[in-house]
């Protein structure tokens, strides 16, 4: 069982290839829920994504403990 530290990721899809994991998370300007894919093998890691829906970049910051919980955090690019 993940747990997350940020109050906008709404599902885990669990994993799919290799070490990645496909969570959904709310786009902090329109709302819609996304998927987009994170690597758990990585302890943090920060980038942007573009969200499928309104295409305006999502600022993600992504903590992995050694236990593989993840804690991710979504921004939008004002923050
Ligand atoms: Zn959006």
């Amino acid at each position: 069982m993940k747990r997350y530290g940020g109050v906008t990721v709404t599902e885990t899809l669990g994993s799919t290839m290799g070490a990645l994991d496909a969570i959904k998370i709310q786009c902090p300007y329109c709302g819609e829920t996304i998927k987009v894919l994170i690597d758990c093998s990585i302890s943090h890691q920060s980038y942007i994504e573009d969200c499928q829906v309104c295409c305006r970049p999502i600022n993600l910051d992504i903590s992995a403990d050694p236990d593989g919980d993840l804690a991710v955090f979504v921004s939008n690019e004002n923050e």
